[in-house]
């Protein structure tokens, strides 16, 4: 059995210091959960206010899933454009959409005031079908896009697919057919499965590593306004019209607003006084799905690549609460091991377990073997495919992904009392989401009036 150990926490500074809240205090914004979604909601809430801000975590900067995740930078929703276009309609999915892709532009804004110099790559990502089914589902999310005025990804068919004569007609002008050869150079496999294959921009990050360089630059920059307890968890939140009294265990905090970014797994008892009650067992808006990751270590001879695989058995080709047999997401990135600078990571995902009850996840639980051969099984057949090369995961880690019932991340006030704010709900892929709600957060805490979108609270 390996244990749960990631390369994005391996690569955090094991000598900083930690602040536990040490006494009662009372502030302008406490934002619960330093992950990524925290840590950005604190950098543009301190930047478009002059509100004081109060950042904890129960645990350490950075150790939820932001430590644990793939660290893919990429747009896309675990759900089909095509469908979030038919649920809320096509200018607000649109609007959404956007919003999530504009969010490429907040994290360099992030990086450079924060004069960051830790890597972040950028490049045409591509994701590898093999079914006509996924083809379709593509097309018609392409199709979509066309019509919202979002830019297309670019689909590749190959030639000789058995479907090729079948595709409808008003999918002309989505895709391009081209050698098979193509696209299986594209994904970088010999695994003639794959017949298309869907390309857009992508990129990768150390998330945690991010948070760790953007919360030292906040600490400095605006040290009268902010501060960063860990090791504080958050029990109870009191909702009162103005504001709201925080119970971090020892001590207390009266802030005039909350804004939860704990990934859906809060555990916190909220009481609204004098208002509706609010479902706040997050695990009945939140399901929890643990992802599994490997990763191993090259000389770095390539350059950076994502790559997802969807095989033929696999059913999730969009999100889907009862899914199959998982897709593969690949990437290969320059990483520092041990003092050097010259070695490529491959690190891939996508065995899964749904857990009925979030709170019985571990993040010390043991990696279990069979993932462990689940993924080697994978690289061989389709990536790394030397029959006689032992690959050696250095690597092998595990996070907690919170998925709302919709698929969509939960941004903004709550319905029932606009003193609890949210920007949580991983779905998957949560690097931008997070980025992009932090924004959305601090407009509504600089008092903009912003119109419904597609990631409002529903009210339960
Ligand atoms: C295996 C895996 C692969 C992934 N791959 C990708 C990817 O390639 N690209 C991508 O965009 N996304 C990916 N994700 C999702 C992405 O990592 C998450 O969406 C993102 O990191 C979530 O950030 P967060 O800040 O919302 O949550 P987290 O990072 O989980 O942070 C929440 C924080 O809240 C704290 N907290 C919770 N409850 C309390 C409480 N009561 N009191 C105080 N603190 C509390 C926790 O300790 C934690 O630090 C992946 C996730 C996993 C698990």
């Amino acid at each position: 059995m390996k244990r749960n150990h990631s390369p994005w926490l391996y690569q955090l500074r094991q000598d900083r210091e930690s602040t536990k809240l040490t006494k009662d205090i009372e502030t302008d914004v406490v934002i619960v959960g330093a992950g990524i979604a925290g840590v950005s909601t604190a950098f543009f809430v301190l930047k478009h206010t002059d509100k004081r801000v109060v950042l904890v975590d129960r645990f350490k900067l950075a150790h939820g899933a932001t430590g644990h995740n793939a660290g893919q930078i990429t747009s896309y929703f675990e759900r089909g454009f095509a469908s979030i276009a038919e649920e809320f309609g096509l200018p607000m999915a649109a609007e959404g959409q956007q919003g999530v892709e504009d969010a490429w532009g907040l994290l360099d804004e992030m990086y450079t005031e924060a004069g960051l110099n830790i890597p972040v790559s950028r490049f045409v990502g591509h994701a590898g079908l093999s079914t006509v089914e996924q083809v379709n589902f593509h097309l018609k999310n392409n199709h979509m896009r066309k019509r919202a005025g979002l830019n297309i990804e670019t689909i590749r068919i190959a030639e000789d697919a058995p479907f090729a004569p079948e595709i409808s007609g008003q999918y002309a002008g989505l895709y391009t057919f081209v050698p098979h050869k193509e696209i299986l150079d594209l994904l970088e496999t010999e695994s003639t499965e794959y017949i298309a294959s869907l390309s857009y921009q992508k990129g990768c990050a150390n998330s945690a590593l991010l948070c760790q360089e953007v919360v030292g630059f906040l600490m400095t920059k605006y040290a009268e306004r902010f501060s960063f307890y860990e090791h504080t968890p958050i029990e109870k939140v009191i909702l009162k019209p103005t504001g709201a009294l925080i119970d971090a265990g020892d001590h207390e905090m009266m802030a005039g607003h909350v804004v939860l970014c704990t990934n859906g797994f809060a555990g916190v008892t909220i009481i609204n006084e004098g208002g509706l009650g609010i479902n706040a067992k997050f695990h009945h808006l939140v399901h929890g799905t643990v992802g599994y990751m490997s990763g191993y270590l090259e000389t770095m001879n390539k350059p950076p690549i994502a790559v997802s695989y969807f095989p033929q058995l696999s059913t999730m080709i969009e999100y889907d609460e009862e899914s199959g047999d998982p897709y593969y997401y690949l990437t290969r990135r320059q990483y520092e091991y041990e003092g050097t600078r010259d070695v490529n990571l491959i690190s891939i995902g996508g065995p899964e377990l749904r857990l009925e009850d979030a709170s019985v996840y571990g993040s010390d639980a043991e990696y279990p073997d069979d993932i462990i051969n689940t993924i080697d099984t994978f690289v061989k057949k389709t990536y790394d495919t030397d029959p006689n090369k032992k690959i050696d995961y250095v690597f092998t880690w595990h996070g907690l992904m919170g998925y709302t019932r919709n698929g969509i991340r939960l941004i903004g006030c709550e319905p029932a009392n606009p003193v609890l704010m949210y920007n949580l709900g991983c779905n998957g892929v949560g690097i931008l989401p997070s980025i992009y709600g932090a924004k959305r957060v601090a407009q509504l805490l600089a008092g903009e009036v912003l119109g419904p979108s597609i990631f409002d609270i529903p009210q339960v």
